[in-house]
C-alpha cells in the first residue's frame, strides 16, 4: 500500500527543481525543434531528404495529419511509453514492446503500421502481425544499446563454450529477453528456450528450470539477476559471462556452480539509478515511495519499496491515493508525463541529471512526416521486415511465452 506524506507547496516546488534541473542535461530540454537544430542529429538516419531537417514543426504536423487522414485505419501509429511528447501525440496506441507487439498483431484492418519505437520492436511486430502487413520505422538508426551488447555471433560462441564445459551433464535452457534482435529469438525457439518481458520473466524462469538445469539469460545482466534472486537463487549461484573475454571471463568451474549464467549487458538509462539517490529521496522526502524498473541493479532494486516494468510502474502510480510522492526510476518522458498525468501526487524522477533513452529519441516528427510522404506516393521506407526462417522460430519462443499461464 502505498504511503501518503504532506507536501506543502514550497517543498513541492523545492522538490521539482531539485529532481528536474534543466540546466544538468542538454536533452531534458525536450522543446519540439526542427530535425536539423537537434544536437546529435548529425549520427542520425541521413538519406532523409534535405526539404525536411529545417521543416517546421507545423508543416510536418500537417503533412502526418494528411497521410493519417488519407490512409484511414489501414495505418496504425504505435508509440512506446518511452516516446517524446512530439511523437507520442501521433499514436494510436501506447505502450511497452510486447504489448504494442500484441496490438500491432490485433489491428484487422492495417496495411501499414508505424512504429515509434526502436527497432528490435519493429522487428517484434513484423514476426507477430501478419505477412502482408508492413512495418515501417521511421528512422533505421533507432535502435537499443541493450539488444545490440548481444551479437548473435557472441551468444553463438557462448553456446558453443557451454556445450563444450558442460556436455550432457546439464540441460541450459536460453532465455532471451524482448530486447533482443529476431535471430536471437529464433536461436532461443530452436534451443527448447523461450522470450521473457520485465513483466513475465519469473514465469518463463519456471519454464526453464522445469525443462533444463541452467538458465543462459540475455542480453539483460540486471533483468536475469532481480528475477532469479527473486525466485530464490542467491547471487553466488549466478555467474556473468563478459563478451568482451575469451570463454566469457568464467572457469569451467564456475560455470558448473553457476544455476544461471548472465549475459554480461545492461541498459545504459537505467543502470543511471543508484541507490545514493534512493538515500537522497529518502532523507529529503521522508516517507516517499520508490518504485523501479527491473532493468536497475539488484541493489538499486533491493533499495526501493517495489520495481516492475513500465506498465506496471504506470498501473501502480496511477493507482496510487492523491497525496502520494513518487520517486521513480524509469526513462525521464515516461516520468514526466506520469507527473503530468497526475498532478494530485508528487512524481519524479529519482535521477535529475537523467536523459531520454538516448535511440529511441532519435525517432522526430520529420521522420514520421518523410516516411508517410513515401507511403503516400506509393513507396515504402524504412520498412522492417524479418527473413522467413527467423520468423518461423521466432514465432515459437514468444508463443512459447504467449502459452505461459
Ligand atoms: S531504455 Fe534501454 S532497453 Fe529500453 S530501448 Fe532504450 S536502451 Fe534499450
Amino acid at each position: 500500500m502505498a504511503k501518503v506524506i504532506e507536501l506543502d507547496a514550497a517543498t513541492r516546488e523545492e522538490l521539482f527543481k531539485k529532481y528536474s534541473d534543466p540546466d544538468t542535461c542538454p536533452t531534458d530540454k525536450l522543446e519540439p525543434i526542427p530535425l536539423e537544430q537537434e544536437p546529435a542529429f548529425v549520427a542520425w538516419q541521413q538519406d532523409i531528404p534535405r526539404e525536411y531537417l529545417s521543416m517546421p514543426l507545423e508543416e510536418l504536423d500537417r503533412r502526418i495529419a494528411r497521410a493519417r487522414e488519407h490512409f484511414g485505419d489501414r495505418l496504425v501509429v504505435l508509440g512506446h511509453h518511452y516516446q517524446r511528447d512530439e511523437v507520442i501525440k501521433y499514436a494510436d496506441f501506447t505502450g511497452d514492446s510486447f504489448k504494442l507487439a500484441k496490438l500491432a498483431e490485433a489491428q484487422e484492418n492495417a496495411q501499414f503500421v508505424l512504429f515509434c519505437g526502436v527497432h528490435f520492436m519493429a522487428e517484434s511486430a513484423d514476426i507477430l502481425t501478419d505477412p502482408s502487413v508492413r512495418v515501417i520505422l521511421p528512422n533505421m538508426t533507432a535502435g537499443c544499446s541493450m539488444a545490440d551488447m548481444a551479437d548473435p555471433d557472441d551468444v553463438y560462441e557462448c553456446w558453443d563454450a557451454l556445450d563444450d564445459w558442460l556436455g550432457d551433464s546439464a540441460k541450459i535452457i536460453p532465455i532471451t529477453y524482448m530486447n533482443s534482435a529476431a535471430s536471437l529469438k529464433a536461436f532461443v525457439g530452436e534451443h527448447d528456450g523461450i522470450v521473457c518481458t520485465s513483466s513475465n520473466a519469473p514465469k518463463t524462469f519456471d519454464y526453464a528450470f522445469e525443462r533444463g538445469d541452467k538458465v543462459l539469460f540475455f542480453p539483460d545482466q540486471h533483468l536475469g539477476r532481480n528475477t532469479a534472486y527473486a525466485m530464490g537463487i542467491p547471487l553466488d549461484r549466478m555467474a556473468v559471462w563478459n563478451y568482451r573475454q575469451p570463454n566469457g571471463g568464467l572457469s569451467r568451474e564456475e560455470v558448473e556452480r553457476a544455476d544461471v549464467i548472465l549475459w554480461q549487458g545492461h541498459c545504459s538509462t537505467h543502470q543511471r539509478f543508484t541507490v545514493e539517490q534512493i538515500e537522497q529521496a529518502r532523507k529529503d522526502y521522508p516517507g516517499i515511495n520508490i518504485i523501479v524498473h527491473p532493468e536497475c541493479t539488484w541493489e538499486v532494486v533491493q533499495a526501493a519499496d517495489d520495481y516492475g516494468s513500465t506498465e506496471k510502474i504506470i498501473k501502480t502510480v496511477s493507482e496510487a491515493p492523491a497525496g502520494s510522492a513518487w520517486g521513480v526510476g524509469t526513462e525521464i518522458n515516461l516520468v514526466n508525463r506520469l507527473a503530468h498525468e497526475h498532478p494530485d501526487k508528487t512524481v519524479f524522477c529519482l535521477d535529475p541529471v537523467v536523459c531520454p533513452c538516448s535511440t529511441m529519441y532519435r525517432i522526430h516528427p520529420a521522420y514520421l512526416a518523410w516516411v508517410l510522404d513515401e507511403l503516400m506516393h506509393g513507396h515504402v521506407v524504412n520498412q522492417v521486415e524479418v527473413d522467413e526462417r527467423t520468423r518461423k522460430w521466432s514465432l515459437v519462443a514468444l508463443e512459447r511465452m504467449l502459452a505461459l499461464p
